[in-house]
């Protein structure tokens, strides 16, 4: 806003949000029981400010959103590169946990590097990203949560759309249920009801991993599964 010109954006944002918002959210007590009533969360985006939880989502972080069955959105930007995907709805497409274990079956010493990543990198402020980056990104996965919330499978569920300065290239990479993930996406797989998966396979096919892929006409929302929850 014009009265703010001249102010720290970070203190002008927070502001915002306080006007915007004023009313602190409801608090639980860690220890206190989930209501039996009370609705679950039609999706969560999980947005890291940490480089390698963008880079590499972290499964045990999600763990509670799988476990309640929640679908959830990862979205980010690390250095130049802009991440947001995948989608995740627990049980049936690819989860933080299948991107992990499909990195591993690539590199057996991929969590070692996660490990060692992980370690060395305890930011108290996140790091700087370009800003224009940010907004794309930022967009982008609210067009995602938008597009889920009104009923639709939107290009990220079971995908990971990147996008890297200085080309701005939007570039595609399936999400797949791995077997060994015990999200059990994999096995529900095998029966029907895979949304992304059927065009994935036909539009991946002979381009290698990291081609650019366009997106055909978008597949048929799994039935009234994720309905529920919105
Ligand atoms: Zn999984």
């Amino acid at each position: 806003p014009a009265e703010a010109v001249g102010d720290r954006r970070d203190e002008t944002a927070r502001r915002l949000v306080r006007r915007a918002a004023p009313d602190r959210p409801p608090r639980r007590s860690p220890t206190a029981p989930p209501e039996e009533s009370a609705p679950g969360l039609s999706l969560v985006i999980v947005a890291p400010r940490d480089d390698v939880a963008v880079h590499t989502p972290d499964p045990t972080a999600a763990e509670s959103l799988m476990a309640s069955g929640t679908p959830h959105l990862y979205a980010g930007v690390v250095e130049g590169t802009g991440v947001v995907g995948p989608l995740v709805l627990p049980g049936e497409t690819g989860c933080a946990g299948c991107l992990h274990a499909e990195r591993t079956d690539r590199d057996p010493a991929f969590p070692r590097l996660v490990a060692q990543w992980r370690s060395g990198r305890q930011h108290r402020v996140p790091p700087p990203c370009d800003l224009a980056l940010a907004t794309t990104v930022a967009g982008f996965a609210a067009a995602q949560a938008l597009a889920f919330l009104d009923g639709r499978t939107p290009s990220g569920t079971g995908a990971r759309w990147e996008v890297s300065l200085p080309g701005l290239r939007w570039q595609v990479r399936p999400v797949r249920p791995h077997p060994s993930c015990p999200c059990g996406a994999a096995r529900k797989g095998k029966q029907e009801h895979i949304p992304e998966d059927g065009g994935w396979r036909a539009t991946m096919a002979g381009q290698g991993p990291s081609a650019e892929v366009r997106q055909e006409a978008e597949p048929a929302r799994p039935a009234g599964t994720w309905r529920a929850h919105v």
